[in-house]
């Protein structure tokens, strides 16, 4: 079923269930509801997999390895289990995945509200109303760059991009480039420009440095082997600080080699602290570089200490020995502020995270920040409302494609105990 071709249609249809989103997450729901005979909709604003189609960078591909790519009841079948899917490979991937499920998606069908009904919600959307007793937020965590306010004192000389704007260095002029943000995102960018020969600067403030590989091994493949990425939102500690941990220094190549900040500084990009303010065309970095750098060693060292601990305990032997990488080494004074114009900066990349979008949504359920409040995807006061794909939603793995294989199933049962829940109170 596609929306394309459909005239407008102001009715309203009744569903037990409307999913927002057809990305892996809420296809992935779709299937688990097919399975549990639910009867559903998927509405997609645009097709399937429209934010890989339309938000993503020429030259990316997937972090995550080809056989870590699975759905419920769907799986990568190709040749290559250790390579890194390409952007017309994950949209291919999903496509794929949403025939083989016969998912009931609607596209083309933007949701504009979301409400509250005496029995449920009234979805409403460009093309008809829909009433629903249940509702799945899958519409992503990434919708919209974030930009921190001091991007609004650049001087009006420079093009600012995020990387959903951003397709490729053959848009850029040949003036010089500050990426702000050293995630995977901007250390990816950094490296990507500065190969094209333009001089780089990259601001680097708390960051989560991972090697490729380790002991010969692929490092999501130590994650997974050792439950770290099974780890449940009540298990951490700081889970407020867990889920806004920028997302790790990877990259996935043919050579599968690692990224991080001594490469780029072999490499000859200038590696300066976070960016703090800006003023006059000044912008001012800070002098905590070397400390955050020092930090995310600590931490990458104490992730590696945890992996050959478990190596150790469950005698894994066909493992290389253990060892570690050379700690980042900087210039000694990296420049603490640089006039932007003076400096031959044409371009800012803004690589400083995403956030969601539920603008559309008129159900009080979202806290100060502006983020839905919930427990593993159940929506705190708002029974029957379920959302997916958030950073550590329920696992360390959740917001990763893989991760919405158990988060699915755990939701639509809880979803399913809530439709009969419903009708047993009915039937009363
Ligand atoms: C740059 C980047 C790289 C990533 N790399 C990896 C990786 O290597 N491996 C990995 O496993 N994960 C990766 N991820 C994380 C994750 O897989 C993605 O964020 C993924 O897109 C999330 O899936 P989703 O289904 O939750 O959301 P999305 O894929 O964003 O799907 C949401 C869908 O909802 C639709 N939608 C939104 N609002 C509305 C509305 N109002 N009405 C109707 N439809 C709407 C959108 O059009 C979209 O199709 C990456 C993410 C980013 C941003």
């Amino acid at each position: 079923m596609t929306g394309r071709g459909r005239t407008m249609n102001t009715s309203t249809t009744d569903a037990s269930t409307v999913i927002i989103g057809a990305g892996h997450a809420g296809l992935a729901m779709s299937r688990r509801l097919t399975e549990r005979s639910i009867d559903h909709v998927v509405l997609e604003r645009g097709e399937v997999a429209h934010s890989w189609r339309t938000e993503r960078w020429d030259s990316l591909r997937l972090l995550t390895p080809n056989w870590q790519s699975q759905l419920p009841g769907f799986r990568y079948s190709g040749g290559d289990p250790d390579g890194y899917m390409t952007m017309p490979e994950v949209i291919g991937f999903i496509s794929d995945y949403a025939a083989a499920i016969d998912a009931p998606v609607l596209t083309e069908t933007a949701v504009t509200r979301v409400g509250v009904t005496d029995d449920g919600y009234r979805v409403t959307t460009d093309r008809g109303s829909w009433s629903c007793a249940t509702v799945v937020l899958a519409s992503g965590a990434c919708n919209i760059a974030s930009v921190p306010s001091l991007a609004t004192a650049v001087p009006t000389a420079i093009l600012m991009l995020t990387p959903m704007s951003y397709r490729s260095p053959d848009e850029l002029d040949d003036r010089g480039v500050l990426v702000v943000g050293a995630s995977a995102t901007g250390v990816q960018l950094a490296d990507e420009i500065h190969r094209t020969g333009r001089p780089v600067t990259i601001a680097v403030g708390e960051h989560v440095r991972l090697p490729r590989i380790y002991r010969g091994r692929d490092i999501q493949w130590w994650m997974d082997a050792a439950g770290i990425l099974d780890e449940r939102q009540d298990q951490v500690d700081d889970l407020v600080r867990a889920r806004n941990l920028p997302s790790p220094q990877l990259i996935g190549t043919s050579d599968r080699r690692s990224i991080d900040l001594n490469m780029l500084h072999e490499l000859g990009v200038e590696i300066v602290g976070r960016m703090g303010s800006m003023r006059d065309g000044v912008a001012q970095f800070s002098g905590g570089l070397a400390n955050t750098c020092r930090l995310a060693d600590l931490k990458m060292n104490r992730l590696l200490d945890r992996l050959d601990g478990w190596a150790a305990d469950v005698a894994l032997d066909d493992a290389e020995t253990p060892h570690r990488f050379r700690p980042t080494e900087l210039a000694t004074a990296p420049p603490l502020e640089f006039d932007l114009r003076r400096r031959g900066i044409g371009t800012i990349i803004w690589a400083t995270g995403y956030h969601p979008d539920f603008s559309w949504l008129d159900v009080p359920v979202l806290d100060r920040k502006g983020r839905i409040r919930h427990h593993g995807g159940i929506v705190d006061e708002a029974p029957g409302m379920y959302l997916l794909g958030a950073h550590l939603l329920r696992r360390r793995r959740s917001s990763f494609i893989h991760g919405a294989e158990r988060d699915t199933d755990d939701l639509a049962t809880s979803l399913h105990d809530h439709l009969d829940h419903q009708r047993s109170l009915h039937a009363l």
